[in-house]
Order: structure tokens, then C-alpha cells, then sequence
């Protein structure tokens, strides 16, 4: 067998082969376009998420306002991209310019679950793929605005992915259990290195004073990160963990050494390069160790 197909990671290859003539439409374009739809529609519901957890605000009522004039906001103008690109980016109301990340997350969000049905079919493991991606796009944005991640994304997440890696065509149930109590297991030794450099003024400044509440011990990385790790296990299993945690751990540094050179001192929030480096090892991690274990140790 070669390395790569030993290597599965995780999310299976697909799921059983479905066969009637109804899927073999789904499995077309219908099913691509039909995926970015109801992407779409998720992304907006992804934004709300991602405005009111940090906050702590229900993400069920009330309905969504401006925030300028605050009018209650029709469907029609509700609409993900098209109200956004009809209203020229303002609200019909009091003309307060909206966001183009709104329109930009539902954007984003279509094209995750066309691209994984594009690519895996209608089936279990594209819906898998879709659910990790928008949930880890929803982390990486609560992060970068508010250094928070919420625990619906994390620790709902991680159920999540544990029922997926559990059902058939996903890895062996125990996979998910091992890759969550792995991913926040590596980040509580990461976290414990780190704030270790912290205490010795390695690391730090001003800037993260700045994010913490009074009396909160500094520290490189919060609860959030640990708990968004876990969740990340339970989906890719224990080596797709090693995995994110390698390329996020490089992908942080490459962007954040430069700035650290030139004497800026940031907090970084750490949920967004670990939210790339697990799209990364979702997308290339199984060619990528395979290539790294016959480069590097023959095999
Ligand atoms: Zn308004």
C-alpha cells in the first residue's frame, strides 16, 4: 500500500458510494451550486455568530438591526451578497456604511461547501469538511476582532466532530477522542513553554497589557486556543493535529517574526494561524507527510 493512502488523515475519502440517479444529479453542478446556496445562507448566520458571542448576546433573537438607526432589517435586504451589492453597501434608512466583510464571509462560506462537494461528492465527508471549515473561519474572525473564541465553535465543534470521525467512511471512532485530548494536550505544553518565555520577558509587551482585563495574568494564549485545538483533533484525528499545530505554529511566525524584528510588539491572535494550518493539513496534509517521509526518511 503507499504511504499516502496509510495516511489517511481524517474526514474519509468520501463515504460509500451512493449510486441512485438523484444523487448522480447532486453530484453535478446542481449539487456544487445547490452547496454555495446554502453556503451562502449559513455565512450569514455565521456573521451574526460571529458579532454576538464575543458579546455574549443570544444568536437566536432578536432579529438583526442597523446598528446606525436601528431599523429592524427586511429579508429583502437580508439577502447574502445580493442585498449587500443592491444597497450599494449602505443601509436603505440611514445610509450607514455596512461592512464588506459581510458580504465577504457569506461569499466565503458559499465557496467552502461548493468547493467541498466539488470535491468529495455528495457525501458524508464533504459535509464533514464544510461544517470544520465554516467553524473554523467563525473562530479565526471571532479571534482577530476580539481575541475570544467562543465555546459554541470549540466545544460544540468538537461533538461535532466526534459524531463525524465516529460514522462510517470517517476514521476509527477512537480517532477523534485521541486527535481532541492530543490538540489541547500539545497546546497546554506549547501554552506552558510559552508563558514560561513570557515570565522572562522573552516575549510580550505593552499591546498585550492592553487586551487583558485588570488582575488577568498575562499569558501567550488563552483557554480558547486549547479548546479550538480539541476541536480540530476530533475532526482530523492525532496526526492531522501535529500537523496544524506545525503549520500554524510556522505560519504565525512568518508573520509575526518580521513585525517582532522591526520592534512592533503584538498580540497575536494565535486562533487564526491555527485555523489555517488545519485547512492546510485538511487539504494537503496526507500528500504532504507522505512526501516528507520519503524525503526525509527513505521510506
Ligand atoms: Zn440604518
Amino acid at each position: 500500500m503507499p504511504a499516502a493512502d496509510r495516511l489517511r488523515l481524517a474526514l474519509g475519502d468520501g463515504g460509500p458510494d451512493m449510486g441512485s440517479a438523484t444523487l448522480a444529479v447532486l453530484a453535478g453542478p446542481v449539487g456544487v451550486v445547490f452547496a454555495g446556496v446554502f453556503g451562502a445562507l449559513l455565512g450569514s448566520f455565521l456573521n451574526v455568530c460571529v458579532h454576538r458571542l464575543p458579546r455574549g448576546e443570544s444568536i437566536i433573537r432578536p432579529r438583526s438591526r442597523c446598528p446606525g438607526c436601528g431599523h429592524l432589517i427586511a429579508w429583502y435586504d437580508n439577502v447574502p451578497l445580493l442585498s449587500w451589492l443592491a444597497l450599494g453597501a449602505r443601509c436603505r434608512h440611514c445610509r450607514a456604511a455596512i461592512s464588506v466583510q459581510y458580504p465577504l464571509v457569506e461569499l466565503a462560506v458559499a465557496l467552502v461547501w461548493a468547493g467541498a462537494v466539488a470535491w468529495r461528492g455528495p457525501s458524508l465527508g464533504a459535509l464533514a469538511a464544510a461544517v470544520f471549515v465554516t467553524l473554523l473561519l467563525g473562530m479565526a474572525l471571532t479571534d482577530a476582532q476580539s481575541y475570544l473564541i467562543p465555546d459554541l465553535f470549540s466545544v460544540g465543534g468538537m461533538v461535532v466532530g466526534l459524531v463525524f470521525t465516529a460514522l462510517p467512511g470517517g476514521l476509527a471512532w477512537w480517532m477523534g477522542p485521541l486527535g481532541a485530548a492530543l490538540g489541547y494536550g500539545l497546546l497546554w505544553v506549547v501554552r506552558w513553554a510559552g508563558d514560561a518565555a513570557l515570565r522572562r520577558g522573552l516575549i510580550g509587551g505593552q499591546e498585550l497589557d492592553a487586551v487583558l482585563e485588570e488582575g488577568e495574568q498575562p499569558t501567550t494564549m488563552g483557554e480558547g486556543d486549547l479548546r479550538m485545538m480539541a476541536m480540530v483533533g476530533a475532526f482530523l484525528g492525532p496526526i492531522g493535529v501535529v500537523l496544524t499545530v506545525f503549520l500554524g505554529a510556522l505560519a504565525g511566525t512568518l508573520v509575526f517574526l518580521p513585525l517582532r524584528l522591526l520592534g512592533r510588539r503584538i498580540a497575536i491572535p494565535f486562533g487564526v494561524f491555527l485555523a489555517a494550518g488545519a485547512v492546510a493539513a485538511l487539504l494537503v496534509g496526507e500528500p504532504l507527510l507522505a512526501w516528507y517521509l520519503r524525503a526525509a526518511l527513505g521510506r
